[in-house]
């Protein structure tokens, strides 16, 4: 509705009205902006603020800028996020430079390497889930050389860490056994399997699932018998040596 009060006040003054509305939006994005990008944004906001403060005015300028004004900022937001992507691209050259003595350094801290890795990736898993019914302890009269998980026949036997099947078959005693050689020389030795999943040769992964739990064998249960032999030397308490990769029996 136009009341005979809005038409007297003239085509010219409601003109002038729309510029200012717009001329201060642009003294809000230009300042925004200013903040990360200074320099040339910073000049165009003093001419624009001075522009912007001769033509202050009503009411109803002031409430359309309230609605505008938070578009104004977002909008400045925007450049803001795309530059760190600049100096990643600039990194990359150097360090093929530099290979040589990142050799020598990574040689030189070789086992820091190793542990710090171990200690960050999930690079070894429990063999199986169950009971832990035997320890690597003194046995009916013989040393048993390694740990006993016991639970359901087929219950999944996972490989520890990344590595090489080297046995997957039959052995005396555990009736079944695999044998995976790790990339850092360790062997582990998993018997009494009822099924086995992998075949001599094949890389399997941490966690990865090679046989179904049985009890074949030298066995009075469904149960894992699992070995640790470091370096492919004599057989150790596993117990600890899982617990050092945060695996607790
Ligand atoms: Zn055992």
């Amino acid at each position: 509705m136009r009341s005979k009060v809005q038409r007297g006040a003239g085509r010219h003054r409601k003109i002038v009205t729309s510029q200012t509305a717009k001329g201060r939006i642009a003294v809000m994005t230009v300042a925004a902006g200013a903040v990360s990008t200074a320099g040339v944004g910073g000049a165009a906001a003093a001419n624009i603020q001075s522009d912007g403060a001769a033509t202050t005015k009503t009411q109803s300028v002031d409430f359309e800028l309230a609605s505008d004004s938070t578009q104004a900022e977002d909008a400045a937001e925007a450049p803001v996020d795309t530059t760190p992507q600049i100096l990643n691209v600039a990194e990359a050259k150097p360090v093929a430079d530099l290979s040589d003595q990142l050799n020598k350094a990574i040689q030189a801290s070789e086992e820091r390497a190793a542990a710090d890795e171990a200690a960050r990736a999930p690079s070894v898993a429990r063999p199986a889930e169950g009971a832990f019914t035997s320890p690597f302890a003194m046995r009916w009269g013989t040393f048993h050389k390694g740990v006993d998980i016991a639970n359901s026949p087929g219950t999944p036997i996972l490989a520890v860490m990344d590595g090489t099947v080297i046995d997957s078959g039959p052995a005396s005693g555990f009736g079944q056994w695999i044998r995976i050689m790790h990339d850092d020389g360790t062997m582990t030795v998993y018997g009494h399997m009822q099924t086995l999943d992998v075949a001599v040769g094949e890389h399997v992964h941490a966690g990865q699932k090679i046989a179904g739990m049985g009890s074949m064998g030298f066995s009075t249960g469904s149960h894992l018998h699992f070995e640790v032999h470091p370096n492919g030397g004599e057989a150790i308490d596993p117990q600890p040596w899982l617990a050092e990769r945060g695996i607790d029996l």
